[in-house]
């Protein structure tokens, strides 16, 4: 697993500015270096739904186990940060825009 990096220039692309892409709606990226608009592929895109679902089906699994809710939230939690964490690093960015399915 790597950063993401410009398609044209090969410019690697900050923890930082991948996290805050995320969150924003267009989810477009701006090279620093060369300016080209770029967008997250259909299949970044796609890991990343998996990335926010994971957390919840782990712990919807440990409820059904029986597990008490306050540990269930704390294991919630735990994996929503990882995978905040891990987010950035499971981004490609193309120059243009793909639908989104
Ligand atoms: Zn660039």
């Amino acid at each position: 697993m790597d950063l993401p990096k410009c398609c044209k220039c090969n410019y690697k692309f900050s923890w930082g500015s991948v996290f805050r892409t995320s969150f924003k709606f267009s989810q477009e990226i701006k090279c620093p270096k060369c300016g080209t608009k770029m967008y997250p592929t259909m299949k970044s895109r796609q890991k990343m739904g998996l990335i926010t679902i994971i957390p919840l089906v782990i712990s919807f699994a440990l409820q059904a186990f029986g597990l008490p809710f306050k540990f269930t939230i704390l294991i919630f939690l735990l994996f929503s940060v990882l995978g905040m964490i891990l987010l950035p690093f499971v981004y490609s960015f193309v120059d243009k825009e793909e639908p989104l399915w």
